[in-house]
């Protein structure tokens, strides 16, 4: 037995996209690389998929992750999709630089893709490369493996390995590939693909398949396709709530980076707010604010309206009948963003059961952060500290507002309030640090992991993964990283890098 072969008997694929029609995808293999080398294997990952990471870490198995070996049962292919990004419609967009490897079944029984980032053209690269540079792999390691941390649905990084190439952007840069791994890589977009070629044939299929997939029981509904679209709008509600109640702006969200399972993916010119500011933009190429952090709901909904759109013809041979049952279906979303982020938010002020007045708590507080330039992290994680009956630590709070008497008001209203819950301070203090990190991938660090990484030392990155594995856990020896950035740390942009 040869060295793949006995690598493939690790891999156990099970490609279903695959097997769907050709004008799904370009089967290709992804390019050569020179010098591959690891730089990172999230080893718990490879477990959880039922992979060796010792195999993984061989010369074979970096072979695979940097895509110069493709193992036995591996099926590589770049998905066809369109979107539309910023609003403007691109027919045609695709994987231009990342394949599906294939499927694997985790020790969970859930059904994940493999796929590499960074490895080369396809068809679809229009202009671009192809590759990826280091300093994004390294930031969609941190942030991806980050929100991973804090409970939020996201694809997952499987590896980072460094190419052995210098690739042109700016400036050349190391060349480097991540292994994501996703519950699916099907994007509002990919529906939009088939919808505008008005391939209904491919629609259906590609429907079907997403049911089979991850929505079985929509498809025991009277109308599975209305159906789908309900469950994608709960999955994007969900998934949005919990964007906006850490301070996550996605940056790029285009519907060709809409996952229609609702988890996050493309991490492109994504941050963390670090003041709460509900217009704050940090990606360099979204010049109208249209995906500023404030405007994620609404951005969502535009998107969901889009799959809706796509979505009409299986829906009803009636298009008023399809229209009534698209906007019946997505208008699921505002409900379910509102019943989340409420419940969210209240959880996050150390109240267990809600009752009139609670969202003017929330709002005034969000209210007195922006005017004062709070943090928002710090903000909820240090209101934990204090106590309901002694303002021995208040000061640590009023700290981040400037000591403000507004803020000194609104903290009044706030013990008020906490005292109707009844709960001691140790068992609210431990309830909300549950809810409320200590830790998030601040972009002031995540940018100085990834300058350290360019002069060759990955020690602030590999920290970095570790803290952000428990981001609620106080964890003493890290908590400089705590910490907002300085006036001069500031990151006040933020770049895809493709
Ligand atoms: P993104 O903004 O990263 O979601 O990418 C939008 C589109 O551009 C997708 O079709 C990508 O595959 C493609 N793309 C991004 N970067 C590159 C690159 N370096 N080479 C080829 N295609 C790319
Ligand atoms: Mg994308």
């Amino acid at each position: 037995m040869n060295d793949t072969q006995y690598l493939s008997k690790k891999f156990t694929f099970d490609n279903s996209y695959a097997r769907l029609p050709e004008r799904f995808y370009v089967r290709l293999s992804p390019t050569k690389v020179p010098v591959p080398k690891l730089i990172k294997l999230n080893e718990e990952l490879a477990l959880e998929l039922g992979l060796d990471p010792e195999v993984l870490k061989t010369p074979i198995g970096v072979e695979i992750l940097s895509g110069n070996c493709i193992p036995d049962g591996a099926e590589p292919l770049a998905m066809a999709y369109a979107g539309h990004q910023f609003g403007n419609w691109v027919p045609e967009l695709g994987d231009g630089r990342a394949l599906l490897l294939g499927e694997l079944i985790g020790l969970d029984g859930i059904r994940r893709d493999i796929q590499l980032k960074g490895s080369g053209p396809t068809p679809f690269s229009r202009m671009g490369d192809g590759r990826a540079v280091l300093g994004p792999i390294l930031r969609e390691y941190i942030i991806s493996e980050g929100m991973n941390g804090l409970g939020i649905p996201t694809a997952r990084t499987l590896s980072a390995a460094l190419t052995g190439e210098k690739i042109m952007r700016e400036q050349l840069f190391p060349g480097a590939i991540l292994t994501r791994v996703a519950q699916s890589h099907v994007r509002v977009g990919t529906f939009e693909y088939f919808s505008a070629r008005k391939d209904i044939e491919g629609l259906g299929l590609l429907a079907d398949y997403v049911i089979r997939r991850h929505f079985p029981d929509a498809g025991k509904s009277k109308n599975p396709y209305s159906a789908l679209l309900y469950e994608v709008a709960i999955r994007q509600a969900n998934l949005i709530a919990k964007w906006m109640l850490c301070g996550f702006i996605h940056g790029v969200m285009n519907t060709d980076n809409m996952q229609i399972v609702g988890e996050t993916i493309d991490y492109g010119p994504c941050a963390f707010l670090d003041t709460y500011q509900p217009d704050m933009v940090f990606s360099s190429i979204d010049h109208m604010g249209r995906y500023a952090f404030g405007n994620q709901p609404k951005i969502a909904q535009w998107n969901l309206i889009c799959l809706g759109q796509a979505m009409l013809p299986l829906i009803s041979d009636d298009e008023d009948s399809a229209i009534s049952q698209v906007k019946e279906a997505i208008g699921i979303f505002s409900t379910i963003y509102e019943e989340k982020w409420t419940s969210g938010i209240i959880a996050k002020l150390g109240f267990v059961n809600k009752i009139d007045g609670d969202i003017q708590i929330a709002q005034d507080l969000l209210h007195h952060m922006a005017e004062n330039g709070a943090d928002f992290t710090l903000t909820f994680r240090r209101l934990c500290d204090l106590s309901v009956k002694s303002s021995d630590f208040d000061g640590h709070v009023r700290d981040l507002f400037g000591y403000s008497k507004e803020f000194d008001e609104w903290l009044i209203r706030w013990r008020r309030r906490l005292l109707i819950e009844g709960l001691g301070d140790p068992d609210r203090k431990s309830a909300m640090e549950t809810v409320n990190p200590a830790f998030i991938p601040r972009n002031h660090l995540v940018e100085e992991a990834i300058r350290d990484a360019l002069n060759q030392d990955f020690g602030l990155f590999e920290k970095l993964l570790k803290v952000y594995k428990e981001p609620f856990k106080y964890q003493p020896e890290f908590k400089h990283f705590m910490k907002p950035p300085l006036a001069h740390q500031k990151v006040h942009q933020t770049f895809c890098g493709t």
